[in-house]
């Protein structure tokens, strides 16, 4: 990840003096200094001088976009700043741009307040002059609204800025095909060029047996070294397995692990896509290695699927350094629970779940699968931490992408399933499972989806808007009626 920073643009204008202007510099510096120290930024914000003339405004705009390091400008009128000196700034920029909607006084001063304060303190309508542009120009932003030093505020502002690095980052995602989509498969297809032009990602196809040679070159020295670590990282569940045999198994996804990681390494991927139906010399279906890779950051997409293939390493890299993160990963809605005022749907894949979600021990288990001809994969085996979390999905309409976003509720299965042989989540989607369920039918929903317990709905539909596609949420507010005739709507504004 690069060490991205964000600009703090604040404008005005020379209408009320230099001594104004210098008051505006004073405040947005302690501000800025302020949000900095506050602990609650994953990324620092930089200091810019006060944006009064259309030149300054658009070389500013200009100069962020050539920054690599920059990931956005936070933009704030503390006075009145007319907002026709922002168009051809606006024009030229193009990284995520924020409007904070802020004051540098929480309270109205009752005892002292005159015209001249009320002059250099008028957010309130120089923010709605700066508004009024940017909506004009249709330029997609945030808004943000409140006092700079609520800590409220500031966590929005955080949250925000891994949108905002989502949005930089996205363009940058190359995702390895090792085999192509699962046959007759409708909805992990979709049209990989449009996905480059709208997202930013590569999405390259490779023969299986190119990467399989790189799992053959492994030596025998780095897969004991790895299954060594296994051993001692996780415990071994033999159920009955001679231990020799088990620990064989177990050594094969070591070497697909080693083997991957090094093509992905040496030809710059970030994403992979595996099909248990194409795996050519490759002696298991990787299992336990694509669940470490995913650990590593990598994202994954079975079946072929390369939509949540890059989802799901988008979803780690906006997640990136986040403390107390509780996980990302790839996932699939298998079996319901129906029972009334127990339902939810448990989550799975045939292996491949990341362990950065599981609570507790994790295990590893090697057990036939009952798909593909190869033989018995070792995977790890958990369950999953509870909360509220997002699960989506991008779908190619044929005309567009949708992306759709479910609000779920994670919880504990109510016992132990000890023949089941793969890692798994529970959840209930929002507002409850049958109109959850029903709309995410509706709205043409994978089964597949990309899972964060650290991302929220804001952040993924604000990742959505900026790449210009149709976002869908599923939330407690959802109801059928309403999220028919979004649809319905939707289906004419993205003509
Ligand atoms: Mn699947």
């Amino acid at each position: 990840m690069r060490k991205y920073q964000f600009w703090f643009a604040t404008g005005s204008q020379d209408l009320y003096g230099d001594e104004c202007l210098a008051h505006v510099a004073e405040h947005s510096k302690i501000m800025v200094e302020h949000l900095n120290k506050s602990g609650l930024l994953p990324y620092e914000v930089v200091w810019k001088p006060t944006l009064i003339t259309n030149e300054l405004i658009r070389k500013t705009f200009n100069e962020a976009n050539a920054d690599e390091a920059c990931a956005g400008v936070i933009t704030w009128m503390h006075t009145f700043s007319p907002a026709k000196s922002w168009i051809l700034g606006l024009q030229e920029y193009r990284k995520p741009l924020l409007h904070l909607h802020t004051q540098f006084n929480e309270e109205i001063p009752y005892d002292t307040i005159d015209m001249d304060f009320m002059n250099e303190n008028q957010s309130a309508h120089g923010d709605r002059e700066y508004g009024h542009i940017v909506s004009r120009m249709g330029i997609e932003r945030k808004v943000i609204v409140g006092h700079w030093a609520d800590a409220k505020v500031i966590g929005r502002i955080a949250s925000w800025m891994r949108t905002a690095v989502g949005i930089m980052e996205s363009s940058h995602i190359r995702v390895v095909r090792v085999a192509d989509n699962m046959r007759n498969v409708a909805v992990t297809e979709g049209d990989k060029v449009e996905a480059q032009i709208k997202f930013g990602w590569e999405i390259d196809a490779y023969p299986v047996n190119e990467i399989a040679d790189y799992v053959k070159d492994v030596s025998k020295g780095e897969i004991d070294a790895l299954v060594e670590e296994y051993y001692d990282s996780y415990e071994i569940l033999l159920e009955g397995r001679d231990p020799e045999e088990f620990k064989k198994h177990v050594a094969v996804q070591a070497g697909i692990e080693i083997g991957f990681e090094r093509f992905l390494k040496e030809k710059d991927y970030h994403a992979i896509v595996t099909h248990f139906g194409d795996l050519g010399a490759l002696q298991q279906l990787p299992g336990l290695a694509i669940q470490r890779l995913m650990e590593k950051g990598y994202g994954f997409g079975a079946e072929g699927d390369w939509k949540t293939a890059a989802m799901v390493r988008l979803m780690k890299l906006m997640t990136e350094g986040m403390k107390d993160a509780k996980g990302t990963s790839f996932m699939e809605d298998y079996t319901y629970n129906l029972v009334p005022g127990k339902e939810g749907i448990l989550q799975a894949h045939m292996l491949e779940v990341c362990p950065t979600i599981a609570e507790g021990k994790i295990g590893i288990k090697v057990n036939p699968l009952s798909m593909g001809d190869r033989e018995d994969p070792a995977r790890l085996v958990f369950t999953s931490k509870t909360g509220p979390a997002v699960a989506t999905s991008l779908i190619d309409l044929g005309n567009r992408f949708r992306l759709i976003v479910n609000t779920v509720d994670c919880k504990k299965v109510e016992k132990p399933m000890p023949k089941l042989p793969v890692a798994t989540a529970f959840w209930t989607p929002q507002p409850n499972l049958a109109t959850g369920a029903e709309s995410w039918i509706l709205a043409g929903g994978a089964h597949h989806t990309a899972f964060s317990y650290d991302l929220t709905a804001e952040q993924m539909g604000d990742w959505g808007a900026a790449m210009g596609i149709e976002v869908v949420y599923i939330d407690k507010d959802t109801t059928i009626r309403s999220l028919k005739n979004e649809l319905l709507w939707n289906s004419v504004a993205f003509r």
